[in-house]
């Protein structure tokens, strides 16, 4: 029962530990998708506390310290606008994202690997522009290969995404696990723009 539940805000109650408030930008965008931007519960408490975000939505459950009252934020805005990362990190998320979780061989979706375009064998470097999503099928076919060698192509030439380009890639491909007051801040510009 909320109502028979008294805590400070320094503790962290089991009950409570899977609370995370999702946080927008001041935008109204998620902060970030990959990872999505979530704070635990007691990090949103304490943000609007100090007056740095707005709660959008709430859960049911109350917090409450020696002075004062609480719902849990579900989601938050930040008050101050913050610029977006320019440079995306090269992480093995970031490539699939890329790709659309997509082979650049085949456009199989499904179990992906990680293909380099120019073999290893042949001095070919693990980069952005060297490394695409490939299906594993795919992948045993090309082996240590050259494209000619293999007589395959590639759906489109791997190069470094910008991060606005990825940002709206990433908005295609939600995480799956969503507390339903969160979905209108993850599809409300993709909606739009459809
Ligand atoms: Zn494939």
């Amino acid at each position: 029962m909320d109502g028979d539940f008294r805590t400070s805000f320094v503790r962290e109650p089991g009950s409570l530990r899977h609370h995370p408030a999702l946080v927008l930008n001041a935008d109204y965008r998620p902060l970030s998708y990959y990872p999505l931007s979530l704070w635990p519960w007691q990090e949103a408490v304490k943000a609007a506390f100090l007056d740095r975000v707005d709660i959008v939505a709430e859960y049911d459950k109350v917090v409450r310290s020696p002075s004062m009252e609480i719902r849990i934020p579900s989601v938050v805005v930040l008050k101050d606008y913050v610029r977006p990362q320019k440079r995306v990190a090269f992480t093995r998320f970031n490539l699939f994202l890329r790709d659309e979780f997509t082979c650049q061989y085949c456009g199989t979706r499904g179990d992906l690997t990680f293909d380099h375009v120019v073999p290893r064998a042949a001095g070919g470097i693990t980069s952005w522009e060297n490394v695409v999503a490939a299906c594993a099928h795919c992948n045993l076919k090309k082996g240590s290969k050259s494209l000619r060698q293999a007589g395959m192509s590639l759906r489109r030439a791997p190069r470094r995404p910008g991060a606005e380009e990825l940002r709206n890639t990433g908005r295609k491909f939600p995480p799956n696990h969503l507390h339903e007051t969160w979905l209108d801040f993850l599809y409300w510009d993709a909606e739009l723009e459809a």
